[in-house]
């Protein structure tokens, strides 16, 4: 599968939004965004672009599909996915990008970002219920509980990160036992949990064209 290896901060800077992809980078001076928050490129300090519909459209998916760190495929499937179940297609996609295993435990500060939690799920140190899970996009479910595996307990960037949860906050649809190292999933997320400045309905025109 093809992966991203050019600046992450560029990323932002591209969809004129902090997406939080450095973990404790993001919450310092060092931030690319809040010190040049243009777009990148030779063009990127120009004024008055105008942007089209399909391009307001692209952007939002975008922003979406590099928040989560997914591929364009990997993106559609979930669309599909959201497209196929009851309910308001937009918010179906953002409830299940949110139940993959390396959104869960970045949002229970085992981790420091999406793509951290990636890496340490494909390497095995999280159970979920007790068992092993080396699937970054699991999709978690109503009572399932999350933990460190006991010997990467002492793992220095779990350690870090758990100690910087405070300053993210954990959901109130998640539940975390910091003395334990686990998490609880409560229920799943609803529309108003999830406060990052996402159009979704755009997305869904998008696809739908
Ligand atoms: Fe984005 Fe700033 Fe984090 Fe870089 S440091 S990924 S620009 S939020």
């Amino acid at each position: 599968m093809a992966r991203y290896i050019d600046s992450r901060c560029r990323l932002c800077r591209r969809e004129n939004l902090k997406l939080f992809l450095k973990g404790d980078r993001c919450y310092s001076d060092k931030c690319a965004f809040d010190r040049r928050g243009y777009p990148p490129g030779q063009h990127g300090q120009r004024r008055g672009r105008k942007i089209s519909g399909y391009g307001i459209q692209l952007r939002e998916k975008q922003k979406v599909k590099r928040m989560y760190g997914l591929s364009e495929k990997q993106f559609h499937l979930f669309f599909e996915k959201a497209d196929r179940k009851k309910g308001i297609t937009g918010t179906n996609l953002l409830v299940f990008l949110e139940r993959r295993l390396d959104n869960v435990v970045y949002r229970l500060g085992f981790v420091n970002s999406r793509a951290q939690g990636r890496q340490l799920v494909r390497h095995q140190h999280f159970f979920v219920n007790g068992k092993k899970v080396n699937i970054p996009s699991y999709l978690i479910k109503i009572g399932d509980v999350v933990e460190i595996r006991e010997k990467s307990r002492k793992v220095k960037t779990i350690e870090d990160s758990l100690d910087a949860v405070v300053r993210r906050g954990v959901p109130q649809w998640l539940e975390l036992e910091k003395k334990d190292l686990k998490g609880i999933v409560k229920g799943f997320p609803i529309r108003e949990d999830l406060t990052m400045p996402i159009q979704e309905q755009l997305i869904v025109e998008l696809y739908s064209k």
